[in-house]
């Protein structure tokens, strides 16, 4: 592992200002995932700066109804939430499915939406990777693909973003608020992950000096009424192969509002859009789920070891929406 100096810092705007200073910094939240990289010779920053101490480890009541996350609430602080579980249960289901009950601990949310793809070719330095090294190859393409992108990858990376809880901030349309130097803005939690076109290597359109401080959830009502499902390939402590995230609102069995996104199937937490479309204002029958999860995989594409994948998510998609229905729970 690469020396590097070690800083923490205790206001947001002193982490802003370290992080100017060094261009080759990072910032360090949970760990989970930046430690790894580092341990690997994946990640070598110079500098590494402690954010762990910030006051940002609140959720906060919002005027509309809605919840302010700070960055550096722990996921299982996040999961046990009373209002979490309350007004967004899939989000903390989410979470729950994620890592483990360790991991869990220590991890936090700003991190949880930086982590990296866990693609094995990315963690094996012997590897053709572009991600790694832009401009080297891609070893996934023609390799060992089951865990990969069956939407919106591009000939440069087939990777998957390996987070649970983007997957249900995604269909939330959750807002990322983020500090630089420059000031505060926020980024539409749909924007803030990117695909990977030619440019695999830049994931988030989170500039380099900029810091996360919190995650913004809208007040959705029938948000009570979601559902996290996680398929993978064992029980616990496993990414998703696919997973999806629905939250449901109908009226004498007609859909007059749906929420929708997936997870492992693509380069980010993927909104499906398309088959909300076809849901709203749809019969809540097994025949409008089946068109609406066709018109979301119309442009799926599967590679020799993850084909299977597109008929899965198709599935599951199905499945989830029947169960919110079949128990009652949309209505
Ligand atoms: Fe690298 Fe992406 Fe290819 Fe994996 S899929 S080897 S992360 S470029």
């Amino acid at each position: 592992m690469r020396n590097f100096t070690y800083t923490r810092a205790d206001d947001v705007q002193t982490a802003i200002q370290l992080m100017s200073r060094q261009p080759r910094a990072k910032y360090l939240g949970g760990g989970t995932n930046l430690v790894d990289l580092m341990r690997e010779n994946i990640e070598q920053p110079d500098a590494v700066i402690d954010v762990t101490a910030l006051p940002l480890d609140r959720v906060e009541e919002l005027p509309d109804g809605g919840l302010s996350i700070g960055s550096m609430v722990r996921n299982t602080a996040l999961a046990n939430h009373p209002l979490v579980r309350e007004r967004y249960p899939f989000l903390s289901q989410s979470v729950l499915f994620g890592a483990s009950g360790q991991i869990r601990n220590m991890a936090t949310v700003g991190g949880n939406l930086l982590q990296r793809t866990r693609c094995p070719y990315f963690y094996d330095l012997a590897a053709r990777c572009n991600k790694r090294t832009p401009g080297a190859g891609c070893d996934a393409i023609d390799g060992f693909n089951r865990d990969h992108a069956i939407l919106g990858a591009s000939e440069f990376c087939i990777a998957t973003h390996p987070s649970d809880m983007c997957v249900a901030l995604a269909a939330l349309d959750a807002t990322v608020q983020v500090e630089g130097p420059e000031g505060g803005r926020a980024i539409p939690f749909t924007d803030f992950h990117r695909l990977p076109g030619d440019t695999p290597q830049i994931e988030t359109e989170l500039r380099p000096d900029e810091l996360i401080t919190s995650v913004e959830l809208p007040a959705l009502p029938f948000a009570v009424n979601s559902v996290y499902r996680k398929v993978r390939d064992r029980r616990s402590y496993a990414f998703a192969l696919v997973s999806v995230a629905a939250a449901v609102q109908a009226d004498d069995d007609r859909i007059t509002d749906v929420r929708l996104a997936l997870g492992g199937v693509a380069h980010k937490p993927w909104r499906a859009y398309a088959a909300e479309e076809v849901m709203r204002g749809a019969p809540a029958t097994a025949e409008t789920f089946q068109r609406a999860a066709a018109a979301e995989l119309a442009d799926a594409r599967g590679f020799a070891g993850n084909a299977f994948k597109i008929e899965l998510a198709r599935r599951t998609i199905v499945g989830v929406m029947l169960d919110l229905f079949e128990r009652g729970e949309a209505r």
